[in-house]
Parts: C-alpha cells; sequence; structure tokens
C-alpha cells in the first residue's frame, strides 16, 4: 500500500528543491563576488591610469617651468647685473634640479616611451642653453669689471671646476663693456636663443600630447572594463533577485499554503486536499487513509454500541437515548411494548438457535410494519418497544391493525419457524415521554398478557372501562 501510495504522488520534493535553490544561489554568488573583484580591479586602473597621467602632466609642467625660470634669471642678470640672479640660477642648476626631479620621477615608468625621447630632448635642449646663458653671465660680469668666477665664488653654492674654469672667447675680450652687455642680450634674447626655447616647448609639448593620447586610451579601454563588469553584477544581482522571488513563491505554493489548508481542513474535520510538494501530497494520503480507517472504524464501534447483535435494530442503550430525546420534545406520541408470548416453550421445544430466529422474524416484521422514523427497539430477551412519533389516540385502532396483521404472518409462517404471537400493550402521551408513560403501557401489556395474549391494547382504552 505504502509503495503503490509512493509512485501514485507526483509533485517536486522540497529536499531536492531545496538543494536545486542552495546550489545556484552559490554558484550565482560566487560569480557576483568574481564579478565585483574584477570591477573593483578595473576601478583600480581607472584611478591609477587617472594618477599617472596628473603624474606625467605635472613632471613635463615642471620640465617647462625650470628651464622657463632658468631663461627668467639668466635674462634678469643680463638686465640687471645683480648677483641675487646669479644665486637663484646656479642653486637651480647645481642643488635643486627640479628639471633632473621630474625626468627621473617618470623614467620608471615611462624610460621605453617613445614619447619620453622627446622629454629628455627638451631637458638636453635646456641643458645646451644653460651653456649659453653662463657665457651671457660672464660677458655681463665683464662689462661691469669683474670675473664671474670672483662672483661665483661669494655664492654660497660649490661651483664645479669646468664652470669657473670657463673663459671668454679672445675675440669677445678685445670688446668694450658696451658690446659685451650688448652681446649678452643677444645670446639670451636673440633668434637663436629663441629657437632652441620653441624647441624645447615643441617636445615638451609632444610629450604632453603623446600621455594625453596614451592615458586616455587607458582610461577608455578601463572604464570599458569596468562598465562591462558593473553590467556583470547587475546582471548576476537580477538573477539572483528572480531566484529569491522563486525561491519565495515555491515557499507560499509548496509549504505555506498547503500548511494552511491542511490546518483549516483538520479544523473542519475533513480529509486533507492532495496540494503542495511530494512530502505534503505524502503526508495528505496518508492521513486521509488513517482519516478513513478512523471514520470507518468509529462508525462500526457506534453502529455496534447503538444497534442489537442478533437482530439489527437499536439495543436498549440507543433506546434510552432516545427516549431523553422525546422527554425533550413534548410532542404527541404513541409508545408500544411488545412481547412474544410464551417464548420460554419456543426455545425449550425448538431451542435457543430456532428461538434467534424467531426474535430476528419479530425484528423484521416490526421494522417492515412501521415507519422508519419509528425506532423499533429490543429492549430485552423477548421484549421490544417503538416510539411513534406524531400520531394522538384517535390513531390507536390503526397501530391495533398493524398488530392483528404481524400476528397473522406469526401464527401463519410461510418459513420453517414455529408458529408465535406478540402481545403488546401501548399508551399515548401529548407531551413528548412522560415518567408514567412506560408504565402505562406496561400496565397495557400485563392486561393483553392476563387476558388471553396475542392481542394489543392502549392503557386509555382501559381506562374508558
Ligand atoms: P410470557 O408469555 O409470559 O412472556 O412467557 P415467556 O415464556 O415469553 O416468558 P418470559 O417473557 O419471561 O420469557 C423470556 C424468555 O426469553 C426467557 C429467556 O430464556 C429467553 N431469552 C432471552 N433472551 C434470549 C435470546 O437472546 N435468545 C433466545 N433464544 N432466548 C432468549
Ligand atoms: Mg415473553
Amino acid at each position: 500500500m505504502e509503495e503503490n501510495r509512493n509512485k501514485s504522488i507526483k509533485g517536486i520534493k522540497i529536499r531536492s528543491l531545496n538543494l536545486a535553490m542552495i546550489f545556484v544561489a552559490c554558484i550565482l554568488y560566487l560569480l557576483l563576488i568574481y564579478a565585483t573583484f574584477y570591477a573593483s580591479h578595473y576601478f583600480s586602473n581607472l584611478v591609477s591610469a587617472t594618477e599617472q597621467f596628473v603624474t606625467c602632466e605635472h613632471n613635463a609642467d615642471l620640465v617647462q617651468e625650470y628651464s622657463d625660470y632658468l631663461t627668467e634669471q639668466a635674462r634678469l642678470y643680463a638686465l640687471t647685473g645683480k648677483s641675487e640672479y646669479l644665486e637663484a640660477y646656479f642653486r637651480e642648476i647645481l642643488i635643486d634640479q627640479n628639471r633632473e626631479a621630474a625626468i627621473d620621477a617618470l623614467r620608471s615608468h615611462h624610460a621605453d616611451d617613445e614619447a619620453f625621447i622627446h622629454l629628455q630632448e627638451a631637458l638636453d635642449k635646456s641643458n645646451e642653453l644653460v651653456g649659453r646663458e653662463i657665457y651671457s653671465m660672464m660677458l655681463v660680469s665683464e662689462a661691469s669689471g669683474h670675473h664671474l668666477k670672483d662672483l661665483l665664488s661669494e655664492l654660497p653654492i660649490d661651483i664645479p671646476e669646468e664652470i669657473q674654469n670657463m673663459e671668454l672667447s679672445s675675440a669677445d675680450l678685445l670688446l668694450n663693456s658696451e658690446e659685451m652687455t650688448d652681446k649678452a642680450h643677444d645670446i639670451v634674447f636673440g633668434a637663436s636663443y629663441q629657437e632652441v626655447k620653441l624647441n624645447i616647448e615643441t617636445n615638451v609639448s609632444y610629450f604632453l600630447t603623446h600621455i594625453l593620447d596614451t592615458h586616455k586610451k587607458l582610461q577608455t579601454d578601463s572604464t570599458l572594463d569596468l562598465k562591462k563588469a558593473l553590467t556583470r553584477q547587475q546582471v548576476l544581482i537580477s538573477i539572483l533577485f528572480v531566484e529569491n522571488v522563486l525561491t519565495f513563491i515555491m515557499i507560499i505554493q509548496l509549504i505555506v499554503k498547503p500548511l494552511q489548508i491542511y490546518v483549516n481542513n483538520i479544523k473542519d474535520e475533513k480529509k486533507l486536499e492532495i496540494i503542495g510538494s511530494y512530502e505534503f501530497k505524502y503526508l495528505a494520503l496518508t492521513y486521509n487513509s488513517i482519516y478513513e480507517l478512523n471514520t470507518a472504524n468509529e462508525a462500526t464501534l457506534r453502529y455496534q454500541a447503538e444497534h442489537d447483535p442478533l437482530t439489527g435494530i437499536i439495543n436498549r442503550g440507543a433506546f434510552d437515548k432516545l427516549k431523553q430525546f422525546f422527554q425533550l420534545n413534548p410532542k404527541p406520541l404513541a409508545f408500544l411494548i411488545i412481547d412474544v408470548d410464551k417464548f420460554k416453550l419456543i426455545n425449550d421445544g425448538y431451542g435457543h438457535e430456532v428461538g434467534d430466529m424467531v426474535l430476528k422474524k419479530v425484528a423484521r416484521l416490526l421494522e417492515e410494519s412501521f415507519r422508519a422514523t419509528d425506532y423499533p427497539a429490543r429492549i430485552g430477551g423477548d421484549e421490544f418497544a417503538i416510539i411513534i412519533a406524531d400520531v394522538s389516540p384517535d390513531l390507536a385502532p390503526m397501530i391495533q391493525s398493524k398488530i392483528v396483521a404481524m400476528n397473522e404472518t406469526l401464527m401463519n409462517p410461510s418459513d420453517s419457524l414455529p408458529k408465535v404471537s406478540l402481545s403488546v400493550g401501548g399508551a399515548f402521551s401529548e407531551l413528548g415521554f412522560t415518567d408514567d408513560l412506560y408504565q402505562r403501557a406496561d400496565t397495557a401489556l400485563y392486561h393483553v398478557k392476563e387476558h388471553g395474549r396475542c392481542g394489543c391494547r392502549f392503557y386509555e382504552e382501559l381506562e374508558e372501562q
């Protein structure tokens, strides 16, 4: 039976569904972690590309800025001859060295970069100008009657030998101070100088343009990668959301709803509906078969408790309950006590089994002769009783004629059973089963027994006599 039940049930198993949902959720979460890791990786790339660009731009600007700074100091010295410009100039080229520092900062990341050569070239050109600028300074010093070497020795800076040993050409030494000043100006303001300055600017600008292009591409690639990773994340989160919603729907359909319905079924004392998951269907089918068995057992027990096992009509206990019902419902009725005449003789003469068959025959005749609602009952060995509802004393002859017909049948048996007759005592009540009703019917029965048996008399008739 259990195997049949197993086979007949079709439905989703909660255990399998649970495992599948957990498995799918784990995969989705792993993919989400993976996508999140890549999103943060691409984001770092984007940030680092931006930072690199800012660093490059800053350092390239420094090369240009300090090249211009040197030019400015050299020009100011050429114009004013003030030693403070000399000091600022040499501090920059010998101590601070901002141009070299800027290039060194970029060397580690961009040494192999094609554009880096241009920045290097800008520095070389700037250094080429340094030679010219120092020569211009020497001319300015010489024009004012000093040697640059002497002026430099007064500065708080160590000047390398090669600068100290630089000398003016013999042709320039022959120039007068005005010519020397003019030439010095020409060196730092002249077209040749400007040309090299332009060259420096061009190289720096080429480097910047190239770096801008490279980083733009880097940024675009990183942005695209980041967008893809974020889209992957969004898709995964959406799938996870759908998976969660599906899980909730499944839980409601397969577990919560069946549980609610089962609770209501049990409250209403009904069988369980076959719904929900495989486990719930199995539970419902098992419950239902136990329920059916219980109901059948209960019905059998109740039947056995209320019915006489020999005749199948209701027994004394059930009859007493019926009496109580009619005690509480005050409506007109007739009550009959039916006793088999000389029954002892049947038992003695034909045996107990034949006696039983006679009792069964009497019970069947009672059922056939009266309405189903009249409830014939066996209240003792050969004693029966019947409550006939909704009748008044004027129906006494009708009831008596039924008894006469029964006695005729019993006295002229068409079966092999012996002849028997019934003595019946009855009484009427207007107000249900009153306390003295039994006694009155019993008195009438006693009367019939005393007056030849095989008949039916009502207590009310005896009173009239
Ligand atoms: P009366 O006309 O005065 O009623 O005479 P009676 O012989 O019928 O006397 P009584 O009613 O006292 O006898 C009832 C007999 O019914 C006594 C008992 O042995 C018998 N009896 C009781 N229950 C059963 C039963 O279940 N089966 C059979 N066969 N006999 C039973
Ligand atoms: Mg009897």
